[in-house]
């Protein structure tokens, strides 16, 4: 068997459990050996195994499995969110996905409490589900511009630690990652957008603003990652300047989260062979 190109497994080499984020190289590629050419032959490879895995989780769910999955997307304006969801999630049959976007709260959101919006998206059994942000910008975008005052926010990460508890005892496996591209690499990808027409509608003014919020940022999701990291829901830190990388790595995390629950095929719910003779014979 060829070796493999990852030096230890990704959940091990992405693990936020006592992560500096001052010191993170969003262009490093933790735990895999290999270049982009050896990363994409590799997630085509995974992918298929994937798909195959997500198959199984729906047709559990079909014959009454309430069990799922939910891939939870944290990161900046151009982090790669929409690719992850795009190239990853789209790989997989779309009727097992359950997609929810979560952006500024509308007015009738904001009358409720914050996981009232997230409750209602919760994936059914044999979905994976996917959140493109999440109740995580109430403890991130919230808290950088006191959307809501300190003695608010701040409850909100043992309120949040609770919330996942519930879920993973409902029989969701989460699987959170926070994506990180470097300021450098943000700039490239913005200027990108304002140099192409079919990119224009991807651009926001505003995300130049947020740059300048990088270091409030970055202690935000710093806090996030202490005190939400737990062993029912781990975060994973994921560098996300190599965007080959970060759909793999995502791939990988998916496939152990669904071979985790130890899926097989349903078995049939009638006689097989009477069946059978009955075609036969129509
Ligand atoms: P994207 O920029 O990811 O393509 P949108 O423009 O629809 O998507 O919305 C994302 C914006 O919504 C981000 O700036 C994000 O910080 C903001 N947002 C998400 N959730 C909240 C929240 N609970 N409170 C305030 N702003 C939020």
């Amino acid at each position: 068997m060829a070796k493999s190109p990852w030096s230890e497994p990704v959940a091990q080499a992405l693990r936020a459990d006592g992560i500096e984020l001052a010191a993170l190289h969003p262009s490093a590629t933790p735990g895999f050996e290999g270049g982009k050419a050896a990363g994409a032959r590799l997630l085509a490879e995974r992918s298929r195994v994937l798909s195959d895995l997500q198959e199984k989780l729906f047709a559990n769910g079909r014959s009454g499995d309430s069990r799922s999955v939910l891939l939870v997307l944290q990161g900046m304006d151009t982090a790669g969110k929409g690719g992850i969801v795009r190239h990853v999630i789209g790989s997989v049959d779309p009727q097992g996905v359950d997609h929810a976007a979560f952006g500024v709260p509308t007015p009738a959101e904001k009358r409720h409490h914050y996981l009232w919006r997230i409750r209602k998206q919760l994936p059914r059994g044999g979905q994976i589900g996917v959140f493109d942000r999440s109740h995580y910008e109430d403890v991130l975008v919230v808290r950088v511009h006191n959307l809501v005052p300190p003695e608010v926010w701040s409850t909100r990460y043992d309120e949040i630690n609770e919330f996942e508890r519930e879920l993973v005892d409902a029989g969701t496996t989460l699987v959170k990652v926070a994506m990180f591209v470097s300021l450098d690499e943000q700039k490239k990808r913005l200027a990108r957008r304002l140099d192409r027409r079919d990119k224009y509608w991807k651009f926001n003014p505003a995300d130049i603003d947020e740059r300048g919020f990088w270091p409030a940022y970055r202690e935000a999701y710093q806090a996030m990652l202490d005190r939400t990291s737990t062993a029912h829901a781990p975060w994973y830190v994921l560098p996300a300047d190599r965007k080959w990388f970060s759909r793999l790595a995502v791939t990988e995390l998916l496939i152990d989260a669904l071979s985790g629950l130890d899926l097989d095929w349903p078995p049939a719910r009638f006689d097989v062979e009477e069946q059978k003779r009955r075609l036969a014979a129509s």
